[in-house]
């Protein structure tokens, strides 16, 4: 799944030629740096990779989603449509720019529910924003529609899913503003990193300066350049980028690698009927970094995680449901409002309403899931190995049951 399972001379190569100049910043510095500027190399793969206008490299994907929704002019007391199964980040950058999580079911593609995001609807939302999660992608025609009918903006949190599509177009290129991530265990990695993309110009200029303390990066010295607006430091630096570089040119490798070895984990997991695989909008789209599926129970899938752990071999095999980062009911953190300073009335209010049981919708679907992470590394002997003891874990639990009955 993640791009440093294959790192090498490639990487090395592209943070040599920084470290030899000694110019680790983006900015600036034009005679020293002898004509080395990573970021802005990584920024135009993206845009060719992705097929968009603009990228905007950011210091890590968490403080690209901030910067989607500062340059999409989301702030105080506005809400934001989110889904229940995320990284924390999602609702982290909300608050951060002052506004409001409304946190909505999943259904089986684990990702919003359209349904659910119509009935979340009020007077004050201002964007619905789905989480590509796992490496595929969310039910985008029904929420393009919502949000065309109700004026809301779509931001697309792809940090998950790096070069995935949905009917042809990369995800993170069709809401107004995508974003992505690459941390350590992302697709392509820069050891930290992320992007937002857009085919704004408008939007664009406005990630450039947010990102850079409000920097207008009109003229050649920085301390006269003008601030026409607040921002941040949200900048990646040249030997991050230098590493994605070298990744981002892996990315057909890394992609034909993982449909590969996912289709042949799948092909062992589907001799069992029991188990059912994540509705998967656009199938030719996904870019396989997981294999999620489901079995029958909540029940029956704690049995089964029960089994892995005990075999060994629940390494790989993600249970969202008990896990303390991407799933609500553990988020407790937020469902108590723990912040270290004061947050806003409406956040405040609108955050100690939330409780552990308060969507068994998604609980029904998370409850039963289990993501397989697809390795870029096996062998096929190796795959074969994987499937055929995870499916001698599931018979064994289904029989178990059987004889409990
Ligand atoms: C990783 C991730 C982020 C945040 O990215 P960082 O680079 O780790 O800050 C945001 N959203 C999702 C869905 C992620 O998986």
């Amino acid at each position: 799944m993640p791009g440093f399972e294959l790192f090498g001379p490639e990487e090395r190569k592209e943070v040599n030629d920084v470290l030899e100049t000694g110019i680790y910043m983006r900015y600036g510095f034009d005679g020293p740096r002898k004509g080395i500027w990573k970021s802005k190399e990584l920024e135009a793969a993206i845009c060719k990779t992705l097929g968009v206008k603009y990228a905007q490299l950011t210091s890590s994907g968490t403080s690209a989603l901030t910067t989607a929704l500062a340059i999409l002019g989301i702030g105080a007391g506005d809400e934001v449509i989110m889904p229940t199964f995320t990284f924390v980040a999602s609702f982290e950058a909300i608050l951060g720019v002052g506004a409001v999580p409304v946190l909505v079911d999943v259904d089986e593609t684990l990702t919003l529910d359209p349904a659910a995001v119509r009935r979340a609807i009020t007077p004050r939302t201002k964007c619905v924003m789905p989480v590509h999660m796992c490496g595929s992608m969310a039910d985008l025609d029904p929420l393009m529609d919502i949000c065309a009918a109700h004026q809301l903006v779509l931001l697309e949190d792809a940090c998950q899913s790096f070069g995935a599509r949905y009917k042809g177009k990369y995800l993170g290129s069709i809401g107004q503003v995508g974003t992505f991530s690459f941390d350590f265990v992302k697709t392509v990695t820069c050891a930290e990193g992320g992007a937002v993309t857009t085919n704004s110009e408008d939007l664009y200029i406005k990630a450039d300066g947010y990102t850079d303390h409000g920097h207008d990066h009109k003229g050649v010295d920085r301390g006269a350049d003008l601030h026409p607006f607040l921002g941040f430091n949200y900048r990646i630096s040249e030997l991050h980028a230098a590493v994605g570089l070298a990744q981002i040119r892996k990315l057909d490798k890394f992609l034909s690698i993982q449909k590969k070895n996912h289709q042949q984990l799948k092909a062992i997991l589907s001799t069992v009927p029991e188990i059912s695989f994540r509705k998967i909008p656009d199938p030719a789209g996904d870019s396989c970094t997981f294999l999620s599926w489901f079995l029958p129970t909540e029940a029956i899938t704690r049995s089964l995680v029960a089994e892995l752990k005990e075999q060994g071999i629940i390494a790989g095999n993600f249970y969202w449901f008990d896990n303390n980062w991407h799933y609500y009911r553990k988020w407790t953190h937020l469902h108590q409002a723990a912040s270290l300073s004061r947050l806003s009335e409406v956040q405040h209010s609108a955050l100690t309403k939330l409780s552990p049981d308060a969507f068994p919708a998604s609980d029904r679907v998370m409850g039963r899931c289990i993501s397989t992470a697809i390795g870029l590394a096996w062998t096929d002997d190796q795959i074969k190995e994987k499937g055929e003891k995870i499916v001698g874990a599931v018979k064994k639990v289904l029989s178990r049951e059987k004889a409990t009955v």
